[in-house]
């Protein structure tokens, strides 16, 4: 199960899909203006979701 955990205050999050019931993967994506956002993609129906973000920071992904 992946698990993203805020480095500031310890907040765990687990994230799945909703629809497939599988661990979310950690990903990037690059924007028009050439910067990257972290993102938590879906192997399966590769939806992405923002990642979830804790105390003003984009929490990082254990696998
Ligand atoms: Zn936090
Ligand atoms: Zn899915």
């Amino acid at each position: 199960m992946n698990t993203y955990e805020c480095k500031q205050c310890g907040m765990a999050v687990k994230a799945t899909c909703g629809n497939c019931d599988i661990p979310l993967e950690n990903g990037m994506i690059d924007l028009a203006d050439g910067s990257q956002v972290q993102v938590s993609k879906c192997p399966e129906c590769e939806g992405k979701i923002k990642s979830p973000m804790c105390c003003g920071d984009d929490m990082s992904c254990n696998l």
